[in-house]
């Protein structure tokens, strides 16, 4: 288990507040936004979720004190989507009104497919009352064409993202260039008729495109931003802040990485060399 938890820091940036503060500074310094993540999903009692709530609410007075640049980033099945839809309502509510306090911003990020419509069925309920909440799109789902549309409509900041869950291929996508294809489309959709579109990718030809697509449709800097997650390619968003696009490096941190670590070994198998390599150089 310590083996793993090593390996893990790959991906993780610690366990604590101040570890998370501490990588958020430093990456801050290079002129890198974040979104922090308390790590957490699929909780089944209302404990662990009332814990998960309250980690949520110190983060967020914890952001302004500490003076970094930090959105936060969460998951519904970590506040108690799965136990109640009222009760998960409620929590989120919380969450987002605080960070209204402290003019901040809350990204719900998108999980497997059986979650899927709660979590716009919560995310539209939210923009009734709040404009500091966004949501992800993710590029593999059949649907999502049609839940942009929508989200257009309601000029929701959507993070779009190819999609990280095993799901049926009677749902998504399943090939590479067709996902890629499909996130291109939907990318456009947000520049189009969107509102500052989040482009979630490590893809070299997706980083590309979004390059040329804003350039040449004279897309500001300001109206996008590119996002990746933290201990993956830091060198190609480094040189992206440098060339002057905004970019947010997602920072998940806690003890419950386990999910988390292995959805991002199971993205890429050079992973497991990646982290491994890391571990032996420590
Ligand atoms: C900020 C952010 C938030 C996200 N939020 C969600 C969410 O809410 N819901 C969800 O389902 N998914 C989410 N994802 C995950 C996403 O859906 C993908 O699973 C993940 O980003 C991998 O897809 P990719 O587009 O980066 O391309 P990939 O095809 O996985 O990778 C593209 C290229 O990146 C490089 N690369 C990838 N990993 C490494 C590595 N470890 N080291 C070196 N190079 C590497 C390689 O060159 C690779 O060819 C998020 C991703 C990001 C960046």
């Amino acid at each position: 288990m310590k083996l793993l938890t090593r390996m893990a820091r790959s991906f993780v940036a610690g366990e604590t507040v101040d570890d998370a503060i501490k990588a958020v500074k430093k990456l801050n310094e290079k002129g890198v936004m974040a979104t922090l993540d308390v790590l957490g999903e699929s909780v089944k009692d209302r404990e662990t979720a009332d814990k998960a709530v309250q980690a949520y609410l110190d983060l967020l007075e914890a952001i302004p004190k500490s003076g970094i640049n930090s959105h936060a980033s969460l998951k519904l099945t970590q506040m108690g989507l799965d136990i109640d839809l009222e009760y998960c309502y409620e929590n989120i509510a919380k969450i987002v009104s605080k960070a209204r306090e402290h003019g901040n911003f809350v990204r719900i990020d998108m999980e497997g497919s059986p979650h899927t419509q709660r979590t716009l069925d919560i995310f539209y309920r939210l923009r009734e009352k709040f404009d500091n909440v966004g949501i992800v799109i993710q590029a593999y789902l059949f649907r999502s064409e049609k839940d942009v549309q929508d989200l257009n409509k309601i000029r929701a900041k959507v993070r779009l993202c190819k999609g990280a869950y095993k799901e049926p291929k009677e749902i998504a996508i399943k090939k590479m260039k067709d996902i890629r294809a499909n996130f291109i489309k939907l990318a456009e959709m947000l520049f189009k008729e969107g509102v500052y579109p989040a482009i979630a990718t490590h893809d070299d030809k997706l980083i590309k495109w979004t390059k040329e697509y804003a350039a040449s449709h004279n897309i500001a800097r300001d109206r996008y931003e590119f996002q990746y997650l933290f201990g993956i390619r830091t060198k190609t968003f480094q040189r992206l802040t440098e060339e002057g696009y905004r970019v947010r490096c997602y920072v998940p941190f806690g003890t419950h990485w386990l999910p988390y670590f292995l959805r991002r070994l199971r993205e890429r198998k050079e992973n497991v060399f990646f982290v491994a390599k890391n571990f032996f150089k420590k």
